[in-house]
């Protein structure tokens, strides 16, 4: 542990014991980062850290990944998508493709990527060829998407966009009187980008304390030692515990891009259902690189049912912090990293991959109340 982080531990300790406290992040890094230097069991016992809505594969429309599976087996298209979405199951009858990986074993072109710019040099060698980018991400994946279509991308490369804002499901689970938490730890990342001042509603509508953190170690205690002070001293207020990187108003090209090149809509979360405008959609003037104007839409109202997450998956209440990832049923028993169920277990953002990986092997679904079970 750094130097750092040992003295806003000792900081956190000299605040001395208190009533529980919930603190909320809502960031795959930050709870990796948590979990990989075993914070929990570190930071004074009466507080606890509950990972919220931080990954943005886990939330991606089910409806959405089965577009972009059926667009690769029956266009005649390459399509890119970053790497962790080809694992992320869908609820297809056992016959057909049921995730990208097995649209691609099925014949499909379907290729990983890294970055928007990988996605540009793929459609620049073969310009011929009509390359489809399923772009689902958060702000910090939606700004280079967008940069890049500002920039001017190639004729043929066209976007399947799933983009989301994260501070909308933070408001949605405020506004519904039982958030589940009592201070924020807001993510450093998407505040780079879009600025910290997203973050005010939290406190200035809520009065719940919230900091802006990065993702080492010292800096999230530093995160959560201001809110366990606020809410001792009693004074809310949006602390920016990451100055180095997150300036006020955040990267004004990126939100300039963003806003020319998309809109913000009402969109889908999935197991969550529609949050209002917490997504974007392409603007007219870019129709020419839309994959969903280009192409007929697989979309199948009789699919509407099954766009939920898998049987028995708690996703969406892990995804809420509604429960903690081992209070899955199926955490660990039938869902690993080897064969998950549900997109949480399949992204390196989501909670339960994340828990597996650093260790924690105790399935604890029986101890809790049956009737928060989903599935
Ligand atoms: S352990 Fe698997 S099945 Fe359970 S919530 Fe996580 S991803 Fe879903």
């Amino acid at each position: 542990m750094s130097r750092g982080a040992a003295d806003w531990l000792a900081a956190l300790r000299e605040l001395g014991d208190g009533e529980p406290v919930r603190i909320m992040n809502v960031c795959g890094g930050h709870e990796r980062s948590i979990s990989v230097a075993g914070l929990r069991s570190l930071i004074p016992e009466h507080v606890e850290l509950v990972p919220g809505p931080g990954c943005p594969v886990c939330i991606c429309p089910e409806e959405d990944v089965y577009e972009a599976i059926q667009l690769a087996l029956h266009e005649d298209i390459t399509l890119v998508a970053f790497g962790d979405m080809l694992r992320v199951p869908v609820n297809a009858p056992k016959r057909e493709p049921r995730s990208l990986e097995q649209a691609k074993a099925a014949g499909g072109d379907i290729r990983p990527i890294a970055s928007p710019t990988e996605a540009v040099r793929i459609a620049r060698d073969d310009p011929q060829r009509t390359v489809v980018f399923f772009a689902a991400g958060f702000e910090t994946t939606t700004a280079p998407v967008a940069a890049m279509l500002a920039e001017g991308a190639p004729e043929n490369l066209l976007v399947l966009l799933s983009g989301r804002l994260t501070w909308p499901a933070v408001a949605m689970l405020l506004d519904s009187g039982k958030p589940g938490f009592d201070a924020l730890v807001a993510p450093g990342h998407v505040a780079t980008v879009m600025g910290p001042e997203e973050w005010r509603f939290v406190v200035d509508k809520h009065d719940i304390p919230a900091a802006v953190a990065g993702f080492t170690p010292d800096s999230l205690l530093a995160a959560m030692y201001s809110v366990l002070r606020q809410l001792r001293d009693d004074r809310h207020f949006l602390d920016n515990c990451y100055p180095q990187a997150v300036r006020d108003g955040g990267n004004p090209e990126a939100r300039e891009q963003i806003d020319r090149v998309m809109r913000v809509v009402d969109a889908n979360w999935r197991g969550i259902g529609i949050i209002p405008g917490s997504g974007f959609e392409l603007r007219d003037e870019f129709a020419a690189h839309d994959a969903r104007k280009r192409f007929q839409s697989y979309a199948d109202e009789s699919r509407k049912r099954v766009g939920e997450m898998p049987p028995g998956c708690d996703c969406a209440q892990v995804v809420l912090g509604k429960i903690y990832p081992n209070q899955c049923r199926l955490y660990g028993q039938a869902c690993t990293p080897r064969k998950p169920i549900g997109p949480c277990m399949v992204s390196d953002e989501g909670a339960c991959r994340i828990w597996w990986s650093a260790g924690y092997r105790d399935n604890v679904w029986e101890g809790r109340d049956a009737s928060e079970a989903g599935g």
